[in-house]
């Protein structure tokens, strides 16, 4: 067996793999200094047609199943390179495509597949409501054919780099709703409209660069021929696009894995210490196997997952289980990769210390590793619930 046995979609990673060739460590560790936006990377994979990949062909994209989107994905975090700047692109235009209306698909559709029309950008979390999603504010009250957006969201990535949101706001307040999880609308938001006439954009600098923001809403004015789908059922149309969110992601803590065990393996094979190649002591080859095994396992959970989504299957334990044991392969990987790499490990030239801060996000963004285990705890084991 080698590292890349049974490899899905060759073709394309090969592809994938020569355009992020000409995307180096220098492009990546400058842009993370300054926490610019990659945009020529993102131009770059938009006119490769990689983001529209599962995009139906009769709207303009591939018409390819999940497996195919984590196959782009993979490779671009294996190379050293960074897919949270576009990912969404990928994801957040399903829910156009599930719920939308069919004049809605035909009008953005085929222009997010050419890229002349960018759907970046998500916006669910605020600061008062991060995991316990039914508890959001922002709140769009009707007005003859407009709704009016007022609220806060935070840690929506992308806005600034998106002409169009999907954005998830209250139509009725909690506390009147059937449920907690009714009442709630999604409203596509073209940003070139939005920013400056009742959106305001505030970057918020994290550690590392992923261009998110904190969002200002004060009686936006969004036409409500761009509600989707129907009023109040907003939180299911947000939950079934997540699961494509998370194997996606899960993909591309599998290509941050694989970036690690190349470049520690390596590290391993030519540095010298004590007169001897340190990867011949198995206290520095053993985490190593270590970490290709877990990432192994998790890789097959991953291709399990996007194969029931394919399938249009339930998926969403599935969809929790790859996130959680991808991220937590990922974070292993890069903890080993530093170790292995002694002081050379934080030296900004190797790339190491870049990514091993870009992959610790996946252990709590999109969805935190407890909020997995209480769902594996409660739906799969059958124990009580905490919440
Ligand atoms: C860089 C970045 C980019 C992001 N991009 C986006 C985006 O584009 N769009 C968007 O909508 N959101 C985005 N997010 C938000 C992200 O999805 C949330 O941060 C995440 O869901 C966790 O929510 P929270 O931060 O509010 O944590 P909280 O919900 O406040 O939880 C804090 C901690 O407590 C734990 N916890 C909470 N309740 C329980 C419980 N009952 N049992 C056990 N543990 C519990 C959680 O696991 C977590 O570790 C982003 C976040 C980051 C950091």
């Amino acid at each position: 067996m080698t590292q890349d046995a049974q490899q899905t979609f060759p073709e394309i990673r090969e592809a994938v793999r020569r355009l992020c060739a000409r995307f180096p460590g220098a492009y990546w560790r400058a842009l993370d200094r300054e926490r610019k936006y990659p945009t020529e990377f993102v131009s770059a994979l938009t006119e490769a047609g990689f983001l529209s990949v599962l995009i139906p062909d009769d709207y303009g994209g591939s018409g390819l199943g999940l497996g195919a989107g984590c196959a782009v994905l993979e490779e671009i975090h294996r190379s050293g390179a960074n897919g949270g700047a576009c990912h969404a692109q990928m994801y957040t235009m399903g829910v156009v495509l599930r719920h939308g209306s069919p004049a809605q698909k035909e009008a953005y559709l085929p222009k997010v597949a050419s890229g002349e029309l960018r759907l970046q950008a998500f916006g669910v979390t605020e600061p008062d409501a991060g995991t316990d999603t039914t508890r959001i504010t922002t709140f769009a009250r009707r007005d003859g054919d407009h709704y009016v957006v007022s609220g806060k969201k935070l840690w929506i990535s992308r806005a600034e780099h998106s002409d169009l949101m999907v954005l998830l706001c209250r139509t009725t307040p909690r506390a009147d709703a059937a449920k907690p999880s009714d009442g709630m609308s999604v409203l596509l938001v073209d940003m070139r409209e939005a920013v400056g006439n009742g959106l305001t954009i505030r970057p918020v600098r994290t550690m590392l660069n992923h261009a998110t923001t904190e969002l200002f809403f004060e009686d936006l004015r969004v036409p409500a021929a761009n509600l989707i789908g129907e009023e109040g059922k907003g939180f299911r149309y947000i939950l079934d696009g997540m699961n494509a969110e998370r194997i996606l992601i899960a993909a591309e803590c599998i290509g941050d894995a694989k970036f690690f065990i190349d470049r520690a393996s390596a590290y391993a094979r030519d540095r010298n210490v004590f007169g001897r190649p340190i990867g011949e002591n198995q206290g520095v080859q053993f985490p190593i196997a270590r970490a290709f095994v877990q990432m192994t396992a998790a890789n097959h959970m991953v291709d399990h997952a996007a194969a029931l989504f394919e399938a249009g299957a339930p998926c969403g334990t599935e969809a929790n289980m790859a996130k959680l044991s991808a991220s937590e392969a990922s974070w292993f990987a890069a903890d080993m990769c530093v170790q292995t790499h002694g002081g050379f490990g934080f030296a900004e030239e190797y790339d190491i210390e870049r990514k091993f801060r870009e992959t610790r996000l996946y252990q709590v963004a999109p969805i935190s590793t407890n909020l997995i285990l209480s769902h594996v705890a409660t739906h799969v084991l059958d124990l009580p619930k905490s919440f």
